[in-house]
């Protein structure tokens, strides 16, 4: 279970002060399929970037299984970013000279298996998400929704319990961005989906709870979530990722 509290991040260039979060707390369920709405400017990518890791907060706290991350070291924010969570992005963020399978393949972090069961695992994502018989093909060789797909394979192939997902339709047309919303919606019914966009035509269609942002406050939650003590894992629950 993911849950920030007051959790606050200013960005000091020069003499300015951007007051990026103020004040955010939010609870997530296990599996949902979350939309972060709000105008350009609102904390959407640094709330996303928080969460993931990417991104240190000022104050306030990132619950992790019910454990705080204040108590996290460099390995155990190593572990989170590289098991725990997936990300997506606008731009896909592929290497264009590689293979789709290769691309794939890459991002497995888990250690310990063979080439033959990484090859087998790359394949596998690469075929949920429709592009089994394109593996061969190199990003260039692909049009905007499938280099998406790609991104998608390749930040699910740990099979993370979080998917994290910025503007993931920004660079699409309608038709395309609607069949990556499905895809994320059916990702997001055995995980946790946070998605950014500002589109609230899709967010509205797809997902299970919005939202909203605004000057780094949330305004709106459509379905707020409070999580019972006795929900918290008990320790033998407690390991960080999921292989
Ligand atoms: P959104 O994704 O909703 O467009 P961001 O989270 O990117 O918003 O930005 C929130 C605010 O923080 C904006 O005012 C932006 O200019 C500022 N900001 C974001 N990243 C940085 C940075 N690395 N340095 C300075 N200011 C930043
Ligand atoms: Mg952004």
């Amino acid at each position: 279970m993911l849950q920030i509290q007051n959790i606050k991040k200013q960005y000091k260039t020069g003499y300015l002060i951007q007051q990026a979060l103020d004040n955010v707390s939010l609870s997530f369920r296990d599996s949902e399929f979350v939309s972060i709405l709000g105008p350009s400017g609102s904390g959407k990518t640094t709330l996303l970037n928080i969460i993931g890791g990417l991104d240190q907060y000022d104050s306030g706290e990132l619950m992790i299984n019910g454990i705080s991350t204040k108590k996290y070291r460099d390995k155990d924010w190593d572990s989170y970013r590289n098991h725990t969570v997936g990300f997506v992005f606008q731009s896909y963020n592929l290497i264009p000279h590689q293979s789709i399978l290769a691309n794939v393949e890459l991002a497995l972090t888990i250690s310990g298996i063979s080439r033959r069961e990484r090859r087998q695992r790359a394949e596998q994502v690469l075929t949920q998400v429709g592009l089994g018989d394109q593996l061969h093909k190199r990003p260039n060789q692909m049009s905007g929704g499938q280099m998406q797909r790609v991104a998608i394979a390749r930040a699910l192939v740990n099979n993370p319990s979080i998917l994290l997902a910025d503007e993931p339709t920004g660079a699409l047309d309608t038709a395309t961005s609607l069949q990556i919303m499905e895809l994320l919606r059916e990702v997001s019914k055995e995980r946790l989906v946070v998605m950014v966009t500002h589109n609230s035509e899709l967010a509205e269609r797809y997902s299970t709870r919005i939202v909203k942002l605004q000057d780094g406050r949330i305004t709106d939650d459509s379905a707020p979530y409070t999580p019972e003590v006795g929900e918290l894992p008990t320790p033998k629950y407690q390991s960080m990722g999921r292989v």
